[in-house]
């Protein structure tokens, strides 16, 4: 029997790692008393021909209908004949947007102790467009798509992310310089929709300055909005300055109000079913979908209890160069909470 007063939201506990992981957050959402009730999807063991893939029509159904949902990692079985796991959700969801929230822990040592910024990606076109030839032998070609709807559509949510997560500054990252028309159009895009909001100040950095930025100073960012391609390699960067994948969350942002929860990493084969995965990127990705619920006293408890139980060492798993379980380091959470 469902319960009215709870929120419906979709679980993909996913492969690897990913149960483990998952049971870390269902068990602090728990203890958190978080208004939510999950439904529960795995990846199908066959290709299921309504996707043409091993992710079932009913799970996608499950995140068109609740709108939010939280995903493990995904192992894309090997063979022909299906679609990657990852394209066909972006694609049956329409996730258009990638959004990394990325802060250093405090008490996690790495080069940085300032970073507090978020980039957002482009999700469905530009270079990443699926479109390359052979023009003749020796002569390929690939097309970069960038258009005025999707550019718009991007703006838009980083623009309203600013101005919802108390954010300042939006800095558009490009290279019109030399991709004047789609880079170009991009920005142009950029512009518009900041006019629409006079109260973030907004920018451009063309992305090899901005990558030195960020390398040598970066407190120097907010909000950083692009497209696909320069968006795929920022992230990771910007993963790397606080300390690596296995810390960073991500939402993806769908057609419709849609928001998927991910963490970055993949499903860990070698550490699976041995009770040694660190759950912190899932567990901070739930945080981001809580916020995107505007779940924002449970989604700053369960932060605080995250980077609390991270800063004092006690319980760190192995990636963080500890020795405790995914379960110690669980349980230690919900002591701080
Ligand atoms: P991976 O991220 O799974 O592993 C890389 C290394 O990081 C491994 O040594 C692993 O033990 C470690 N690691 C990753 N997450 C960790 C965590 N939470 N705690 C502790 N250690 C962690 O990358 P891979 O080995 O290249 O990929 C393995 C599988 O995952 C592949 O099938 C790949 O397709 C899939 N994958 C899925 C996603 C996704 O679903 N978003 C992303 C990347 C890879």
């Amino acid at each position: 029997e469902s319960n009215s007063n709870l929120i419906r939201a979709t679980l993909f506990p996913g492969d690897g790692i990913g149960p483990e992981i998952a049971e870390s957050v269902r068990q602090i959402f728990k203890v958190s008393e978080v208004p939510i009730e999950w439904e529960e999807h795995y990846v199908g063991t066959e290709i299921d021909p309504r996707t043409n893939s091993f992710l079932t029509w009913e799970s996608l159904e499950s995140v068109r209908r609740n709108k939010v949902g939280l995903k493990g990692p995904m192992a894309t079985p090997i063979g022909k004949g299906h679609r990657s796991l990852n394209l066909t959700l972006r694609k049956e969801l329409n996730l258009y947007a990638n959004v990394r929230p990325c802060y250093s822990l405090p008490g996690y040592k790495t080069r940085y102790d300032d970073v507090n910024l978020v980039t957002i990606r482009e999700n469905t076109e530009g270079e990443y467009s699926g479109l390359e030839h052979q023009v003749v032998r020796g002569v390929v070609e690939s097309l970069k798509i960038i258009t005025r709807h999707a550019s718009l559509r991007v703006a838009e949510y980083a623009f309203h992310y600013a101005k919802t997560h108390g954010r300042e500054r939006v800095s558009a990252i490009h290279k019109a310089n030399i991709m004047q028309k789609t880079d170009g159009l991009f920005l142009k895009c950029c512009r518009e929709v900041a006019e629409k909001y006079p109260e973030i100040k907004y920018e451009e950095v063309v992305i090899d300055n901005c990558c030195m930025m960020l390398v040598k100073n970066p407190a120097l960012f907010d909000v950083l909005v692009m497209p696909n391609l320069y968006g795929d390699i920022i992230s990771d960067l910007c993963a790397g300055l606080i300390g690596g994948l296995g810390l960073t969350p991500s939402c993806n942002i769908g057609e419709g109000g849609i928001a998927l929860a991910e963490a970055v990493h993949g499903s860990a084969p070698d550490i699976a079913g041995k009770n040694l995965a660190n759950p912190t990127a899932l567990l901070l990705s739930s945080v981001t979908m809580l916020r995107h619920l505007e779940l924002h006293d449970k989604a700053d408890r369960i932060q605080d209890a995250i980077l609390k139980t991270i800063a004092e060492g006690k319980y760190r798993t192995g990636d963080l160069g500890g020795t405790a379980t995914t379960t110690e380091f669980t349980n230690a959470i919900c002591d701080h909470l």
